[in-house]
């Protein structure tokens, strides 16, 4: 589902054109669809249907309150990386029952909340991490249900920086060392071993990777049964890719039929943790070109949006399609924009500050743009830098739109640092 389509010539948000937001909003913003969120959680939920599963939406794809709040109201559980995420689920309105506690770093504090809040798992990175998580239960008087996020060792065949189930990654636990620890982690008084996880890499688009990362846990899972330790869920992690280009990711249908059918006959609660493919294509950029620069060379568009507001093309080379919001124009108008192969970057001072290069675009000074698929990854990322305030965000609901994040003032940027008294 594309909820950001022409209508009228004009790029529209659901039902509301994307010149209306900008009037009312500003730019740059990101506007984000309801449907489109909720469309892609039940693509999920429906794709389960028939075993005991939980969709655990991954929250550092994106964490507005409004966001999880949306997926919260229609059953979502949540995949967290921080006790910041925690809190943002549960301000949501997110149930804790339904979290799963990623990461590889969290803190004694971070544990300690989630112990309180009561949620579901915690999926375990290492050895040391363990002790941890069993002298905070220890200390606080609670049990930790746990399981070991293992690194089967395949390769997801994407980008190496979001690449994450090789030997090489830091991620997870050596699926060849895991057994070991699985049977000193049954030794310990406040731990209970509920499961098994995975998280291979991220953009996924065939399925080869997940089923031979399933088929490695499989064997691990029948023989921890062999010496005892049972364990109740399969949770394959996040990562399945969506459409930025040319891809060609497959349906959350299509990996989670041929999960099914890998785990059938086994007693198994099948959890994933979705992130990007809810909600990256529920999810534009809205920017305004500012000039217009033609040198002996290149062409650029400059625009009021920057590598600060979305980092991905700078970090990964990643490529979002970047298009116009009027489509037509009159006879006049159109004389007045000349097509050209422009680099559309923004105002910040690094050459690597693009969002897109090598784009035709027919366009003039004060024309409105929209960056797809930035609905992922996009204001999670922002910062900041050059003291830019970060965009306003907005969630569009049929013709209804709500600020869920009000633009950044300069006073709000500033209000926590202080000078020297003298
Ligand atoms: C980032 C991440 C996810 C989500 O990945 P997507 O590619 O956005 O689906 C899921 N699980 C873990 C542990 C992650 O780090």
């Amino acid at each position: 589902m594309n909820p950001f389509q022409y209508q009228n010539g004009e790029l529209s948000a659901e039902n509301l054109p994307l010149s209306a937001l900008a009037e009312q909003f500003g730019t740059p913003c990101y506007v984000y669809s309801r449907a489109a969120l909720e469309h892609n959680l039940l693509s999920y939920e429906r794709a389960f249907e028939g075993i005991e599963h939980l969709t655990c939406f991954a929250v550092k794809a994106n964490s507005n309150l409004a966001v999880l709040n949306v997926l919260a109201r229609i059953g979502a559980g949540f995949d967290i990386v921080s006790g910041g995420e925690l809190t943002r689920v549960l301000r949501a309105g997110g149930d804790p029952a339904k979290v799963i506690f990623s990461g590889l770093g969290k803190t004694e504090i971070e544990i300690e909340q989630a112990l309180n809040a009561g949620i579901l798992c915690f999926n375990v990175e290492s050895d040391a991490e363990l002790d941890r998580i069993n002298a905070v239960a220890q200390r606080t008087g609670k049990r930790a249900a746990i399981s070991l996020r293992v690194n089967p060792d395949v390769d997801a065949g994407t980008h190496p920086y979001i690449s994450t189930g090789l030997k090489e990654n830091k991620f997870g636990i050596d699926i060849a060392a895991a057994f070991a620890v699985y049977q000193r982690a049954a030794t310990m008084s406040h731990i209970d071993i509920t499961g098994i996880d995975c998280h291979i890499g991220s953009q996924l688009t065939t399925i080869a990777p997940y089923l031979d990362a399933i088929d490695k846990i499989l064997s691990l899972i029948d023989r921890l049964a062999q010496a005892g330790i049972n364990l109740q869920h399969l949770d394959i992690g996040g990562g399945l890719g969506v459409v930025y280009n040319q891809e060609t990711p497959p349906e959350p249908g299509e990996l989670i039929r041929a999960v099914k059918e890998k785990i059938q006959g086994r007693n198994l609660t099948l959890i994933m943790e979705p992130g990007r493919s809810i909600c990256a294509n529920a999810g534009i950029l809205l920017t305004r070109v500012e000039f217009l620069k033609h040198t002996t060379y290149k062409h650029f568009a400059i625009i009021d949006a920057a590598m600060n507001d979305l980092l991905r093309p700078s970090l990964y080379g990643a490529w979002q399609e970047i298009v116009p919001v009027r489509q037509q124009f009159s006879a006049s108008e159109q004389a007045l924009r000349p097509a050209h192969t422009y680099d559309v970057v923004g105002p910040v001072c690094e050459s690597g500050d693009f969002l897109g290069k090598e784009r035709t675009l027919s366009i003039a000074a004060g024309d409105l743009l929209a960056v797809r698929s930035a609905g992922a990854y996009g204001f999670v990322m922002s910062s900041n830098y050059n003291t830019r305030n970060r965009a306003a965000e907005v969630m569009v609901d049929n013709d209804r739109a709500t600020v869920v994040r009000q633009r950044e003032t300069i006073d709000y940027q500033l209000s926590l640092e202080q000078v020297l008294a003298d």
